[in-house]
């Protein structure tokens, strides 16, 4: 055990999706030819000026509003100066002391060592959100290096945090909470593999018991979720070594490197830059209204913890079966759907879970992703499959391979149990003879079975289903079985 804590605050650049970018109409996507989504404005051209862009304005006081911050009525736009070939205005327009969002909080969940229940939730405490343009990207290859200027202009948020996070799971919780948030709300698909999601951690350790923070570092580079986890455990641990061995730690900006799995010196507090914020002149300040802030609100999604909870206590529904469903706003949907349809949640949301996203992954390939709506499958499809168990029609067991074979054909469940005779069988007098054969078949589960074991009775059971692929009512075997062994 340490006698010291890490103490951890984060900024999160997020790129909102819009259709257009922060200060002129071109378009922003990820993937385009380099150098293609630019115009005078995004190229900094003397004589051009920037026009706000009101769709990423409202979708940065929704992400205020999702997460609890205030929304001050006044907000303004600061040039942020720096010289760099990323950006060739060599400013970049963002905003420094009237941020569109102040304060608000995350609300995490630090799993549970089994996965089976609900972890612990807290909430982390944000300090703003603002809103800025995106820079350009630079590949630096051997001797030259290489701008694209596409993302160039594209919103970009910042969230910053609080130090309020005490380990790397948390600050891995926190992020995790933060992108199905987002994503659910459609701010943004936070793909942090597309740049779609940035973060930077800042880091530092303390003795256990201390009120006051120790010197900061700051870590860049960090690309994935498990990246930051995994940057911030070995700065923690590096931290910890120094302050033990008699060292200071020197306020600094390191890069973590996944391939050595450390962190090096970018550069130190002194080459820190002096961004020399003054208001842009070309931007008149925002007033945002009580009505304007109310109907964004009104516009919101439900939160995905709100909505496992409700899942949960309402309809429920089990943690592991919630925890699949809530952060995924089409499975939400189609679920939702389907169940104002035929009101069995758990059948339902059993095969959403478990057989449709599976489903999924083996119809997409590399880029080739497909979402749920590609697939030949409605809510009142599915419905109509788990009416078809629930009266008795088919069996569990076959309603997976049933639910395959709409997939695949896009044929309705009742089309497909026609076709392929796949109806169960409730023909006591067949199913008799078949339960009889099956206990002469099995002597031993029926000795345990009679010696009080109640799980032999699957063996038989087992025996049942295969031998009528599948088709047997398996309630009527049930009872058949329980009558001859008694
Ligand atoms: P800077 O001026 O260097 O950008 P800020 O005060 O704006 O620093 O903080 C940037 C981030 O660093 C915030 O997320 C904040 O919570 C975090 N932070 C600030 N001080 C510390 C500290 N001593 N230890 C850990 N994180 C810190
Ligand atoms: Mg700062």
């Amino acid at each position: 055990m340490s006698d010291y804590e890490a103490v951890i605050g984060l900024e999160v650049h997020v790129q909102l999706k819009t259709k257009s970018k922060m200060f002129t109409d071109a378009p922003y996507y990820y993937g385009a030819e380099p150098n293609t989504l630019t115009n005078p404005v995004v190229l900094g051209m003397p004589g051009t000026l920037p026009v706000l862009n009101k769709e990423a304005i409202e979708k940065t006081i929704q992400v205020g509003l999702m997460l609890g911050c205030k929304i001050p009525e006044v907000s303004k736009w600061d040039r942020k100066h720096y010289f760099y070939p990323d950006m060739p205005k060599n400013y970049q327009i963002s905003q420094y002391d009237q941020p569109l969002c102040e304060g608000g909080a995350v609300e995490i969940e630090m799993l549970s060592a089994s996965r089976n229940v609900m972890g612990d939730h807290r909430e982390i405490a944000l300090t703003r959100i603002h809103l800025e343009e995106d820079v350009g990207k630079l590949t630096h290859t051997g001797e030259m290096s290489l701008v694209d200027y596409n993302r160039a202009g594209a919103p970009l948020i910042e969230i910053v945090t609080e130090p309020d996070i005490f380990s790397p799971d948390e600050a891995f919780a926190f992020l995790t909470a933060l992108r199905n948030n987002l994503q659910f709300a459609g701010m943004s698909d936070c793909d942090m593999e597309k740049g779609q999601m940035r973060c930077d951690a800042n880091v530092s350790v303390r003795p256990k018991g201390s009120e006051k923070l120790g010197t900061k570092v700051e870590l860049k580079n960090l690309n994935s979720i498990s990246g930051v986890r995994n940057g911030l455990e070995y700065e923690i641990k590096r931290q910890i070594h120094e302050v033990k061995a008699g060292g200071i730690i020197t306020q600094e900006t390191r890069r973590w490197d996944a391939d050595q799995n450390m962190t090096y010196v970018m550069r130190t507090k002194e080459e820190a830059h002096d961004y020399r914020y003054f208001p842009c002149p070309d931007l008149m300040p925002i007033r945002i209204s009580e009505e304007w802030k109310s109907s964004l609100g009104e516009a919101l999604p439900e939160l995905p913890f709100d909505r496992q909870r409700r899942y949960m206590e309402d309809l429920k529904l089990p943690y592991t079966v919630t925890s699949v469903l809530c952060p995924n706003r089409d499975l939400c949907e189609f679920f939702e759907a389907a169940l104002a349809v035929h009101n069995n949640a758990k059948g339902i949301a059993n095969i959403l879970v478990n057989n449709l996203l599976s489903e999924l992954s083996e119809a997409s390939f590399g880029d080739d992703q497909k979402q749920l709506s590609d697939l030949p499958i409605t809510p009142e499809g599915l419905a109509e499959l788990i009416k078809l168990v629930d009266d008795a029609v088919i069996s569990n067991q076959i309603a997976k391979e049933v639910f395959s074979e709409m997939i695949q054909t896009g044929k309705t469940a009742g089309v497909i149990v026609d076709e392929k005779g796949l109806k169960q069988s409730s023909d006591t007098g067949e199913l008799e003879g078949i339960c009889a054969d099956m206990i002469d078949a099995n002597p031993k589960a029926v000795e345990q079975f009679k010696a009080g074991q109640e799980k032999a009775i699957n063996a038989i059971k087992g025996g049942v289903m295969k031998a009528t692929q599948g088709k047997a009512n398996p309630k009527l075997v049930d009872k058949i079985l329980r009558e001859m062994l008694s």
